[in-house]
């Protein structure tokens, strides 16, 4: 059959502009992503070789090999996994699998990116940073339990097309063959494999080998060699997040991070532990230290990837974390579920429910512990992640003190750009202040413009600045804290402690009754204000009504 050029979607020729033009440093990272996706595609077929024997072909020695061939200038990366159908082949090799493509475009045209192509690495592109070392790839696959005969070969120049054979393959599995270019020849040299191996994929549970000929003096000649061929495993492969702590380095909880989150940065904070008693369970997560590009996306993937005895069972369990803690990454394994587990059976299983509250515990425990060892090193994790972290408040009725104690606030006395804890407020309090001020707004600018604040800064009150659109249901959510109200500078009927105001009411009384049945149809009441210096006159919404932000922000949703 003759091979069909196919295009390859709009996204995927940007991905493979950015790849080829913009990145020029970490190009071996090619081999840390073919070797995760053989890797992927071992554990599917051993996932679900344990309910389809068949699928096994006879064989269960999973391995990735590695085959340069320095007369051809190719690297093979061959895995025996699953392998892919045409249409998978066709899915996954000529697409990009992104809900929101069109917002995905914007960002790969964005700033950012362009000024951080690294970022791309967050993207799930790992098989496409094969072309920034070949010119051409080709991939032949056969999916697990298919005839030799239905396998197919996939191949590229990134010329903005691919071609589709059909092909055979005696073995299962696939073969990522990549012609390297003129300036990646070195990726066809033992050392330079093994040293890649080894600093990027040493955790890779299967063995990652290599034919490696070495020629020794023959004993029975002195003058000649002998050359023998042995094949050797490149990786330690051990499951990093099985290892006792004090084995393993900071570089290697770094590489690994990299590995399962596809970021370029090292997290910001590790945290790794083993439970034992009842439920036993190990576990490894991360907190990282920037926002992935996709964390406000719908398709999303929260949790940790769920090892049960050594067999990955689904890479991310959303049922072990609570989504307000998405942003965390990490493994989590455990030999108390049973091997043949389903999203829906996690849903409410004991076991699940016990590792989803430590896990909560712990990194809650572990921001906690980072605010007070090392502010700045919390407040840049707060600049990328306090904002899902406080949806929390709404979501964890129970947890909420915890979470409020976590939260960080502009206020009206602090720089702009520095931030105070709940706590700190209350404690710079004055003794006649009864509750906490909080004004809301889009951002600091706007707010500190506003009449409504030109009362507090008279008396000296501290206001904190929310411009957070949904500060305002976080904080009625909330409601109190160390057992001080919340009160927004713009509701209600303030009472700034100086008693006047009635008195002032009773001496207005007439001129007031006369501005009420004026504007009756436009305002529910006319007062004298304790608030305002320099303006005349304010509205302000009643002690129960919304935000006029909020009201804003649902006439916006239509309603
Ligand atoms: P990701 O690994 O994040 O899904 P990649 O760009 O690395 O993104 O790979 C895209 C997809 O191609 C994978 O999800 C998988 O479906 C398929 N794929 C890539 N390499 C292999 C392989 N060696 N075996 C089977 N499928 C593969
Ligand atoms: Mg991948």
């Amino acid at each position: 059959m003759t091979a069909n050029k196919h295009p390859f979607k709009a996204e995927v020729n940007k991905i493979l502009d950015l790849m080829i033009h913009s990145l020029y440093s970490h190009k071996e990272i090619f081999l840390r992503e073919l070797i995760s996706n053989a890797s992927d595609a071992i554990d599917k077929a051993r996932y679900q070789a344990l309910t389809d024997k068949s699928l096994l072909e006879g064989g269960e020695d999973w391995k990735i090999e590695l085959i340069p061939d320095k007369a051809a200038g190719t690297l093979t990366v061959r895995d025996n996994g699953i392998g892919m159908t045409r249409d998978e082949a066709v899915e996954a090799l000529g697409t990009i699998a992104h809900s929101g493509t069109k917002e995905f475009m914007k960002l790969l045209e964005s700033r950012e990116v362009k000024d951080n192509p690294e970022l791309i690495g967050q993207f799930g592109v790992g098989f496409y940073s094969a072309f920034m070392v070949a010119d051409q790839v080709s991939v032949l696959t056969r999916k697990a339990g298919a005839d030799a005969e239905h396998a197919v070969l996939w191949e590229s120049n990134a010329d903005g097309t691919y071609t589709l054979e059909d092909a055979e393959k005696p073995t299962k599995g696939t073969d990522v063959i990549l012609k390297l270019k003129e300036d990646a020849k070195e990726y066809l040299e033992e050392w330079e494999l093994r040293k890649i191996v080894k600093q990027y994929s040493d955790f890779i549970e299967y063995p990652v080998v290599m034919n490696v000929t070495r020629s020794t003096p023959d004993p029975e000649d002195k003058e000649k060699t002998v050359s023998e061929t042995t094949e050797e495993t490149f990786n330690s492969r051990k499951a990093i997040w099985l290892k006792d702590k004090a084995e393993i380095t900071t570089e290697e909880y770094n590489e690994f991070y990299k590995h399962i989150s596809h970021d370029f940065t090292d997290p910001a904070r590790v945290i790794h532990y083993r439970a034992e008693g009842t439920t036993e369970f190990s576990a490894l997560l991360y907190l990282p230290s920037k926002r992935p590009f996709d964390i406000f996306y719908q398709d999303y993937k929260i949790g940790p990837t769920l090892y049960v005895r050594r067999v990955q069972i689904m890479d991310h369990c959303e049922a072990m974390l609570p989504t307000y803690l998405r942003f965390v990454r990490g493994v989590v394994e455990s030999s108390d579920l049973p091997l043949n587990v389903s999203r829906e059976i996690l849903q409410d299983n004991k076991t699940v429910t016990v590792i989803k509250k430590s896990l909560t515990k712990k990194i809650l425990d572990t921001l906690a512990e980072m605010k007070k060892e090392d502010m700045e090193a919390y407040g840049a994790f707060y600049e990328q992640f306090g904002r899902i972290l406080k949806e929390g408040i709404h979501h964890d009725f129970e947890r909420r003190e915890t979470i409020a104690d976590l939260l960080l606030f502009e206020s009206t006395k602090t720089e702009p750009g520095k931030k105070i804890t709940l706590a700190e407020y209350v404690e710079r309090m004055s003794s006649e202040q009864k509750e906490i001020y909080y004004i809301t707004g889009p951002d600091r600018a706007a707010v500190e413009s506003s009449p409504y604040l030109e009362v507090f800064k008279e008396k000296e009150i501290e206001v904190l600045i929310m411009t957070d659109d949904f500060d305002d249901i976080i904080i009625s959510g909330l409601g109190v804290y160390k057992e001080k109200e919340f009160q927004s500078a713009i509701k209600g009927d303030l009472d700034l402690g100086d008693g006047k105001k009635e008195e002032k009411q009773k001496e207005f009384g007439d001129l007031l009754e006369l501005m009420k049945a004026e504007l009756k149809d436009l305002v529910a009441a006319v007062r004298v204000s304790g608030r305002l210096k320099d303006s005349a006159v304010c509205l302000v919404a009643g002690e129960h009504d919304l935000d006029p932000k909020m009201v804003k922000m649902f006439q916006a949703m239509g309603q």
